[in-house]
């Protein structure tokens, strides 16, 4: 028909053709209307009375085709045109990837014959052309006329030229569906999980699967399974004749069926007839079992476990490819998600249910310190919590090593309060031993079981679960729930349990605790009250907040009305000068305050003041001693005026017997030996009375802060020498050994003779005194960095680490059984005089080895 034209206009006109064309394809993305397109423009351009034009995937399989016939155009004809493909001219091009012209379709081999009875009439000569893209074939295009030979070379070349345009098209348009495809698709699981989310109802989610699930495949029946125990549960089903005769349906997981096999491996299966599978099982209820063949199954799965499964069904086989798979997998998952919301919601739920009964618990816990009271109502917390016929504490008596069924509540109660269970006896024994909760369904057949608790209560246990109390870490008895009146106790309940047992515990401790505060409170108050000093009890600032008896009387005040008031303005004697010292003081500290000694113009009462810090509550709290010690400072007054009183009387006396003494021994016999030894007798005890008057009398000046006065530059050698002299007889009385160690050159001292040689005869006395008889004294002087030290060592009893300090205080004893008994004057005499030349003494001892003391003087 074309040939009719001139070259020149045909060649515009194909242009223009190919223009309008490229126009009108590019601007098309829906291919069903597309591939309409095409076949209409191409045809009226090459004015063929029929056509047709299919489109192929990246695999070569026919995925969508048109026909034009008879004016019209008749596009979803895949089915019908997958002859032609397959055996007829269009397949020839695809192999071929070129153009065929075909002059008569009666005698070309790629034409498709017809059976005689539906002979194609209309179709004598025929073009066709494939689709290329990228070396791809993405269709073909077939142009067909009535009459043979109708179609030129340039019809071809123009049917080409389409084509080239309308692989590009073609090519985008299905990219394009496909794409949409995927875009319904997840529009489709998004919906879903809107769904899901929306609803805690897995039923409804598992609907909405199943008909969104028909959305993008097709079956002819689907179902979902969930996994119970050992059993697999139809929850949903599409497509079945009798629904809900089959809802509910159990199969055993462990059968060897195709849906066991997806749980088991936690994968999906495929199967192209079922009805060949030796897994497939018919079931009465489940007519449709005969007929389907195709069949895929997805697991659910939550948490790595297979929890269900989702079912495809199609009554003809293989039509369920790794596409189709992979779309049941995903709506699986989304079958999954609600499965695990609806656990999860389960979980919180009795979460949720457990919380409360604990704050409940909690709260009756910290409200009551009255135990009795506490443990009754987390009995019946227990009963309603556990939904159990009864609850017991039992709890563990350390002397009898015994558990004993305290608190009982619920059936057979008053029969079992009272029960002793030896430790590790029964189950109740076994959670102490063990201090571990436990479960038990069915206490007959355990080996635990004590069941003459129950002969003897005549109640008949069933299930148990059972949590041990726990107070600072020590198992201290049991809690049980017992009998559940449904069922019986599942495993998450020892959860519940446990948390009650700790409350349990705690409210034992806080009851414990309060009564030994409450004893120890009144132990306290008691002592507090009856106390022989005045006591106050004040904050840092001083405000009073209790006083005793003994303050009341002291001040003159009743209790109520010192409380609050301040201390410091009670006008008690120096207590401005404790003021300063509260605040400095750490807890546990005390501060003293001496009264100074009593002038005779200070009229105020001597008072001792004592404060301590104790903190109770992080809070600082002070506690007030109060003592008046007027009595005790008037007798030492009248102590130390007896005292100089009598030294001063003593020593003129003493004074005249010694030189009664020196005269009568210058004016008698030398020979007379008799009266010689009672002569020395006589000196060298009036000597040492002498002495010890002196000291006493030293002792006063030098407490009294009086300075040394009497110095002058001695030898010590010669000091030590002549105060070994003067004890050596005592010494020789008790058969000691006594010596001077070798000295080396010293240099002289500014002392006070008679002092410090009254301090070295003191040691050496001590030293005689407090040593066995027949021991050793030994006495030596060096120079050490700036001071003389002199020492006396003995081999005596030594003197215990607590006394080392305190001997040289005044009136200090050690009070030893069959030691000899001092006066506690001599050493703190040294003291006082040693300090008093600036030197120090003290004693180097181990018990039992002797002592050695040592006293330095500045050089
Ligand atoms: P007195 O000897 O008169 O009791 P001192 O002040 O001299 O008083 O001594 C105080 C106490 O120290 C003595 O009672 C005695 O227990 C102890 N003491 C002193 N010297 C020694 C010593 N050399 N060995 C053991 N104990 C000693």
């Amino acid at each position: 028909m074309t040939s009719d034209l001139p070259a020149t206009e045909r060649a515009r006109a194909s242009l223009e053709l190919l223009y309008s064309i490229s126009r009108e394809l590019t601007s098309e993305l829906d291919l069903n209307e597309l591939l309409q397109r095409i076949l209409k423009l191409t045809s009226e351009k090459v004015a063929a009375i029929s056509g047709s034009i299919i489109v192929l995937d990246e695999n070569g399989h026919l995925t969508e085709g048109a026909v034009f016939y008879d004016g019209k155009v008749i596009d979803h004809t895949t089915e019908k045109l997958e002859d032609p493909f397959d055996r007829g001219l269009a397949g020839w091009v695809f192999e071929n990837r070129k153009p065929a012209f075909v002059s008569s379709t009666l005698d070309d081999e790629r034409w498709l014959q017809q059976s005689a009875d539906e002979a194609d009439e209309g179709s004598r000569s025929a073009i066709s052309v494939p689709l290329l893209l990228r070396e791809r074939v993405v269709g073909v295009l077939t142009m067909v006329h009535s009459q043979t030979s109708y179609f030129s070379e340039d019809d071809l070349t123009l049917l080409q030229a389409i084509a080239d345009q309308a692989s590009v098209a073609v090519e985008n348009a299905r990219l394009f569906t496909a794409e949409q495809e995927r875009r319904r698709f997840a529009s489709t699981l998004q919906e879903i999980a809107r769904t899901i989310n929306a609803t805690l109802d897995p039923t409804q989610v598992f609907s909405q699967i199943l008909d969104q699930l028909a959305r993008l495949i097709t079956y002819d029946s689907a179902s979902i399974f969930v996994v119970e125990g050992e059993n697999l549960t139809l929850v949903a089903a599409r497509g079945l004749k009798d629904e809900a005769a089959i809802l509910g349906m159990k199969v055993p997981i462990g059968l060897n069926t195709l849906t066991g096999a997806v749980i088991k491996n936690a994968e999906p299966l495929c199967v192209e007839n079922v009805q060949l599978d030796d897994r497939w099982i018919k079931w009465e209820k489940h007519p449709e079992s005969e007929t389907i063949r195709s069949w895929i199954g997805a697991p659910l799965i939550v948490r790595d476990r297979a929890v269900g499964v989702l079912n495809v069904d199609n009554n003809s086989a293989g039509v369920f490819g790794p596409a189709e798979v992979e779309l049941v997998t995903a709506f699986a998952e989304q079958a999954a998600t609600a499965v695990a919301n609806t656990q999860l919601f389960a979980e919180s739920q009795r979460r949720v249910q457990a919380l409360s009964a604990l704050a409940h618990t909690a709260q009756v816990v910290t409200e009551s310190i009255n135990i009795d009271e506490v443990i009754k109502r987390i009995l019946k917390r227990t009963l309603s919590s556990l939904d159990a016929e009864a609850a017991s504490v039992a709890l563990l008596d350390e002397t009898t090593d015994t558990l004993e069924f305290k608190f009982v509540s619920g059936k057979s109660a008053d029969h079992l309060v009272g029960l002793r269970l030896k430790r590790g006896q029964g189950i109740a024994g076994w959670v102490v031993e063990n201090s571990e909760p436990v479960v038990i369904p069915d206490v007959q057949k355990d080996s635990r079981f004590f069941p003459k608790i129950d002969e003897q209560t005549g109640f008949i246990t069933n299930s148990i679960v059972a949590a041990p109390i726990m107070a600072e870490s020590r198992t201290i008895g049991v809690l049980e729930a017992i009998n559940h009146r449904g069922d019986t106790f599942r495993e998450e309940q020892i959860e519940l349990l446990m948390g009650i047992a700790y409350l349990a515990g705690s409210a034992i401790i806080r009851a414990r605790l309060f009564s030994e505060t409450r004893s120890a409170q009144m132990r306290y108050a008691s002592l507090f009250e009856d106390s022989i000093d005045p006591l106050l009890i004040t904050d840092l600032n001083g405000s009073i907040k209790d006083a005793n008896r003994h303050a009341e009387r002291f001040l003159g005040q009743s209790r109520e009305s010192l409380r609050e008031r301040s201390v410091f303005e009670l006008g008690i004697p120096y207590a401005d000068k404790v003021e300063q010292e509260l605040a400095q003081l750490d807890p546990g500290e005390t501060f003293s305050s001496e009264p100074p000694m009593p002038q005779s113009e200070d009229q105020s009462l001597p008072i001792e003041i004592h404060v301590k810090r104790i903190d109770i509550d992080q809070q600082p709290v002070f506690q007030w001693i109060l003592r008046d010690v007027s009595e005790r400072i008037e007798l030492e007054q009248l102590r130390s005026d007896l005292t100089s009183m009598i030294f001063h009387d003593l020593r003129a006396p003493i004074g005249n017997i010694i030189s009664s003494l020196e005269v009568l021994e210058t004016s008698t016999v030398k020979e007379d030996e008799a009266f010689q030894s009672v002569l020395s007798i006589a000196q060298r005890s009036s000597r040492r009375a002498s002495r010890l008057i002196e000291s006493l009398l030293d002792l006063d000046r030098l407490e009294a802060g009086n300075a040394v006065i009497d110095k002058q530059k001695t030898s010590i050698t010669a000091l030590i020498k002549e105060a070994v002299e003067e004890v050596r007889p005592m010494a020789e009385a008790k058969e000691h050994t006594l010596e001077i160690e070798p000295m080396p050159e010293l240099p002289e001292v500014d002392i006070d003779f008679d002092l410090i040689l009254r301090v070295m005869t003191n040691l050496l006395e001590n030293a005689i005194k407090y040593t066995r008889t027949g021991g050793e004294i030994r006495v030596s002087a060096q120079k050490a960095k700036g001071v003389l030290d002199v020492s006396v060592r003995d081999s005596g009893s030594g003197i215990p680490p607590a006394d080392r300090k305190r001997i040289f205080e005044k009136y200090a004893r050690i009070h030893r059984k069959g030691k000899p008994k001092g006066r506690g004057l001599g050493l703190a005499f040294c003291r006082l005089a040693v300090e008093a030349h600036g030197g120090r003494i003290w004693v180097e001892s181990a018990e039992g080895e002797g002592s050695t003391f040592h006293f330095t003087l500045p050089l």
